[in-house]
This record gives C-alpha cells, sequence and structure tokens, in this order.
C-alpha cells in the first residue's frame, strides 16, 4: 500500500510542471487533458510509489497540488509502550 497520496486542484494548475520533474518517485506526469484555462494538469500515474512527502505541493507556484500521508493502519500502529506518541501529525 503507498504511503502517501497526492491532491491536484486541477483549475489552479498552469501545467510549470515542476512537480511532475521533483517528485522524487516519479509519482506524476502532465495530462493529455485541458483545464478550463488551456494547461495540461499533472496526473497520478503510479499511486503505489507516492510517498505523501509533499515535494511536489512546495514546488507548486499556484498551490495546485499536495501531498499527503495516508494514516498509519492499525497493524503498523506503535505498541502499546509507545502510545505517548500516538497524537504525533
Ligand atoms: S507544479 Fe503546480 S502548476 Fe506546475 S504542473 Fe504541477 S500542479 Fe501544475
Ligand atoms: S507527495 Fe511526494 S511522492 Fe507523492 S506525488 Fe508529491 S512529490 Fe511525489
Amino acid at each position: 500500500m503507498a504511503k502517501g497520496r497526492v491532491a491536484i486542484v486541477v483549475e489552479r494548475c498552469k501545467a510549470c510542471g515542476f512537480c511532475v520533474e521533483f517528485c522524487p518517485t516519479k509519482v506524476l506526469a502532465l495530462s493529455s487533458a485541458f483545464n478550463s484555462k488551456g494547461y495540461h494538469p499533472p496526473h497520478v500515474v503510479a499511486p503505489e510509489k507516492c510517498s505523501g512527502c509533499d515535494l511536489c505541493g512546495m514546488y507548486c507556484p499556484d498551490f495546485a497540488i499536495y501531498g499527503y500521508k495516508n494514516p498509519v493502519t492499525k497493524n503498523e500502529a506503535p505498541q502499546p509502550e509507545a502510545e505517548e506518541v500516538r497524537n504525533e501529525g
């Protein structure tokens, strides 16, 4: 399962390609579809590779994309003795 996800606000995108270029695991590619401004927004081509690092969001000049970590699932949750750190993030 992917560690993270990415959300794309298609209508804000100006197709600069920074998110595609700087994603360390090549999750994104520019789509062949247009948004209403005539730009090709990115789309997700490899969702399983997304770490949720949000580098795409940091490089996007138009706040059109952001990445986030998936919540920790029950099996991956900290052991009871580490319970005090559970509220992080
Ligand atoms: S960095 Fe932002 S504006 Fe540039 S292509 Fe990606 S989503 Fe679009
Ligand atoms: S959050 Fe990180 S891994 Fe996921 S698409 Fe953005 S840059 Fe790539």
